[in-house]
Parts: structure tokens; sequence; C-alpha cells
């Protein structure tokens, strides 16, 4: 399958599937495709007739310190696995597409970036916000998937399409794992054999303390004061490891019964960065 490359060739391709009364399910990502961005393309595939992918490594959410020139790129072998998934089209653009001409205009975010990756990553979702209104604008989609994977995107997602006025329905995939619990990620591909033993460990705290919380500990600082000890112990470096309120994604020392909360963690193992987390109903 080839991918379309201009904003006019997908436009036309998508208007095309449109035309013949199909709806349209869209996932955005960054390529390096894995088994987590599958089962969403699967998930899509449940709620609109015809799925549509992006491939595009943003550069407006990477900072200058970050990974943008290492980040995995393998468009060839994507495009094999996008085609035996039944993905109508791609969307692969270049930078100069994304951003041709003057860019004059930034969107900023209140609040919902203060904690977690918003306040570890400045910038970050500024850039998300700014690439995902530019491809809803594109594909004009039905429905667009995100992973829980990335819960403060799905969340700032959703706070975009509400004040903006998106006609498109936001859908949640749940996050994807490897056999030992590790949450799959393209970034995976950077860990040694070493680091990769060591990695779920950051999944095993979060189930640990998530049990203790839904089981009723009050003393939730503690128990995550502890969890970042023994990961440090073990060779992580932590960002953040803590119970947000999943409204406004800011900590939450106390969590209260009928509430909805995530207990996130962002580490390091060596230069690598992996995220996860868990959410919680009390
Ligand atoms: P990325 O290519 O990393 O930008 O991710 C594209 C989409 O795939 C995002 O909505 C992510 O949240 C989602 N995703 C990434 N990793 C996983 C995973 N392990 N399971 C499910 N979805 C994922």
């Amino acid at each position: 399958m080839e991918a379309q490359r201009t904003i006019d060739d997908i436009r036309g391709k998508v208007q095309s599937l449109k035309k013949e009364g199909n709806t349209i399910a869209f996932v955005p990502t960054m390529g390096a495709l894995h088994e987590g961005h599958l089962s969403l393309f699967r998930l899509a595939q449940k709620h609109a007739d015809e799925v549509v992918a992006s491939i595009y490594v943003n550069p407006e959410q990477f900072a200058p310190d970050e990974d943008f020139e290492e980040y995995p790129r393998e468009l060839e072998n994507d495009l094999a696995k996008c085609e035996e998934e039944g993905i109508a089209e791609v969307f692969a653009p270049t930078d100069e597409i994304m951003y041709s001409g003057e860019q004059y205009l930034s969107i900023e975010i209140e609040e919902l970036n203060e904690y977690m990756d918003g306040g570890s990553r400045p910038g970050f979702f500024e850039g998300i916000l700014l690439v995902v209104n530019k491809l809803f604008n594109i594909i004009e989609p039905d429905f667009a998937v995100f992973g829980q994977k990335d819960i403060q995107q799905f969340r700032i997602l959703q706070q975009m399409v509400t004040e903006f006025n998106h006609d498109v329905e936001l859908v949640m995939g749940p996050i994807k794992r490897a056999n030992d619990g590790l949450a799959l990620s393209s970034r995976n591909k950077y860990l040694n054999d070493e680091q990769r033993k060591l990695a779920p460990g950051l999944y095993r705290s979060l189930q640990y303390v998530g049990k203790q919380i839904s089981d009723g500990a009050k003393n939730v600082e503690l128990l995550l004061e502890h969890q970042k000890n023994e990961l440090e112990a073990k060779g992580f470096k932590i960002d953040y490891l803590n119970l947000f309120s999943f409204e406004k994604m800011k900590p939450v020392v106390k969590p209260e019964s009928g509430s909805k909360y995530i207990l996130a963690g962002a580490v390091y193992l060596g230069e690598t960065r992996l995220i996860d987390n868990l959410i919680i109903e009390k």
C-alpha cells in the first residue's frame, strides 16, 4: 500500500470513502507500529466502516534535548502492517507539508498540563494539540482512537474537541502490554537487554499501589514513597509516580469513593523514558 503524502491527496481519498457512505475512524500515530497501535486499528474498525491512520513524527512535540532525531522511522514496514490490518488510507506527510508557510498561531493549555507529562515536558501537549487539530481538520473523521497509554493526551484532546467543537467522537483504547507487563512503546527499542528485564518493574509498582488504594489504603503518599525508593534501588530514575485526579490531572493525596483517578508513572532507564498508568475508580 502507498501512503498519501499531501493534504489534497489524503482529503481526496477520504472524501471518496465518505461519498461511498462510509464512516471514518482515524488513528494518529508516529509510526514504528507495534501491537499497541494495531490494537487501536482493530478498535477503530469496530466503530466505523473504514479506518484512516497517520504516520508522522511531529517535531512540534519534541523539546530540543529530546529524541526527535533518533525516533524510529520505519515507513515501509509500517505500511505493510497497515495493509495487513485492512487500513483504508495512510497519511504520511513531511514537515514541509504539515507546517508549510508561516506558522503564526499556537494553542495554549491551562490547568490540564501542569503535572504528569505536561509538567515534565514543557510544550509537549501544545505540540500535540497543534498537530491533532490540523489532522482533524484534514481528515474530518467521525471517530478518533487514542491509547490510554498517553492518558493525559487523551484528556487534553477531549477538552480540545469540546472547546473547539470538533465534530468527532474520541475513543480510548486500553494499554497493550508485553507478556511480562511492560506497556508496548516504540521507545522500548532503545532499551538494552538488562534495562528491558527491569522495565516491567514500573507496571508492577503501579499494580501494587493500585491494589492497596482499591483495598482502602489511607496513606497513599507513604505507599508511593516506598515504591519510588524500591524502583530507584533497582536502577530506575523517577520522573514522577503519583495519583492524579482524572478531571484535572492534578495530584491527589486522599482519594474519595465515587471518583476516578489515574495512578501514573514516568521513569528513566538510562536515557529511555517509560510511562505507564492505571485508571482507578474508587
Ligand atoms: P505514538 O505512535 O506513540 O504517538 O502512539 C500513537 C497512539 O498509540 C497513541 O494514541 C498512543 O496512546 C497509542 N499507544 C501507544 N502505545 C500503546 C500501547 N501499548 N497500547 C495501546 N495504545 C498505545
